[in-house]
């Protein structure tokens, strides 16, 4: 087996690397039903996995619904288990209990190799030695298909991933952001239907990192396969995935679309994860149509939840959900409204953030397009306002937030 490229966690933690990527057998190549552009991503089912360490357990009761040709992103901080729980959909980590099947087929006992699975990680593990089309050609070899099909297979993953320029070279040759689309051209050669990818972006700067995410968008839509996707980035998750499943200590905690997660988070942990938020912490009781949050401080109105009195909840309101109050924007009858006083003003370009200290002491914080005009200054007494069910009501174990200090740290 030729040496790998990268760090020591390539060559050994992911040892099966090399193999899943480059090693099959003839009788599971797929080069004959699956041609680029046809629909022909593989459905992943996950249910009640469960990884479990010496003194923590890594992946605690993880069961997930991927159809096929979905582009499924794990979001998470450092240490959530995004990464242990796609080894296990690759074959280089065992589960200890639950199950894994793909396109309908329980994978758990298949090997690695020959689950068929397109895999990329964040170092590049391209083979130093080999040129661009070596590496590209390497699984197809393994695969022992022949030499013009090889040839026409090279020319179009290159071509896919427009690196086609660069056959020759070899991969210190190349700039990072190159490395990665040679490795990602490497785990698509031999049509796999279900692509995984664990943070292939992390050590590209920022802009090449954009322009790779919609380059990673194009593809999957060109391919058609299932594309999962790791990333603790919460941009990345929302710019790439048609679904997000937000993993926190082991669990994966919501799975929605974007919108969902932003405009309907279920926990305060995707609340404070997803964008930024405004919480409220206080006992919930029903009244009527609203349900109410009340602290020593104030009583904010929110949509209705169930009828029991909870003693923690937490009431979230979006930056952008919030309005300063000014001539010709006032409240409704029925918005919640605060005082306080402009602690800065940030501007965006196109939209300003107004960080508010309320008069209890807590901050809030209003995102407002700077098309709305001139807004208060930093000093000047404000009233802050929104309506209800422009907030979210969390109650009881879903109101049970992260440590953010800890958040912070985490996740850069
Ligand atoms: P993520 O990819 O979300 O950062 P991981 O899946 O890598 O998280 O890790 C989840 C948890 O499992 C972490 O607490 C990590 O320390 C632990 N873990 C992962 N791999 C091992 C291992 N081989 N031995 C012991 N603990 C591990
Ligand atoms: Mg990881």
């Amino acid at each position: 087996m030729p040496t790998v490229d990268g760090s020591a966690k390539v060559g050994t933690e992911q040892g099966g690397l090399a193999e899943s990527v480059v090693t099959s057998h003839p009788e599971n190549t797929q080069m004959t039903d699956s041609t680029r552009g046809a629909a022909v991503g593989a459905p992943v089912c996950l249910t009640g996995l469960i990884k479990r360490y010496e003194d923590s357990v890594a992946v605690d009761d993880v069961s997930l619904d991927i159809p096929a040709g979905e582009f499924v992103t794990f979001l998470g901080p450092s240490g959530s288990g995004k990464t242990t729980t796609l080894n296990m959909i690759a074959g280089f980590t065992e589960a200890d209990e639950g199950q894994i099947e793909l396109d309908g087929n329980t994978i758990d006992k298949v090997p690695a190799h020959k689950r068929n699975i397109g895999v990329v990680f964040q170092h590049y593990a391209l083979f130093p030695h080999m040129t661009v089309e070596d590496n590209v050609a390497f699984p197809l070899k393994r695969r022992r298909v022949p030499k013009p099909e090889r040839t026409s297979r090279i020319a179009e993953v290159l071509d896919l991933v427009r690196m086609s320029d660069y056959a020759k070279r070899l991969p210190r040759q190349l700039s990072g952001g190159q490395q990665q689309r040679v490795a990602l051209a490497r785990a698509l050669v031999f049509n796999p239907r279900l692509l995984l990818m664990d943070e292939p972006l992390g050590a590209l700067d920022k802009k090449l990192r954009e322009w790779l995410q919609l380059e990673f968008k194009r593809i999957h839509q060109e391919l058609g396969i299932t594309f999962v996707y790791v990333t603790h980035d919460q941009e990345e998750a929302l710019v790439l995935s048609d679904r997000i499943a937000v993993f926190n200590h082991g669990k994966i905690e919501q799975v929605g679309t974007a919108t969902d997660l932003y405009e309907r988070p279920e926990t305060l942990f995707v609340a404070e994860f997803i964008g930024e938020s405004n919480c409220f912490k206080g006992r919930y009781r029903k009244d009527g149509e609203h349900g109410i949050l009340e602290s020593e401080q104030f009583e904010l109105r929110g949509p209705a939840g169930s009828d029991a009195e909870t003693p923690d909840a937490v009431l979230v309101v979006r930056p952008e959900r919030v309005s300063i109050r000014r001539e010709g924007v006032n409240p409704s009858n029925g918005a919640n409204v605060l005082r306080g006083t402009v602690k800065q003003v940030i501007y965006l370009g196109s939209a300003r953030k107004t960080e508010v200290v309320l008069s209890d002491g807590r901050e809030l914080v209003v995102r407002e397009s700077a098309s709305v005009g001139e807004g208060p200054e930093a000093g000047q007494p404000v009233e802050v306002f929104w309506e209800p069910e422009d907030s979210v009501l969390l109650r009881g174990s879903a109101a049970r937030g992260p440590d953010l200090a800890q958040l912070a740290n985490e996740v850069k």
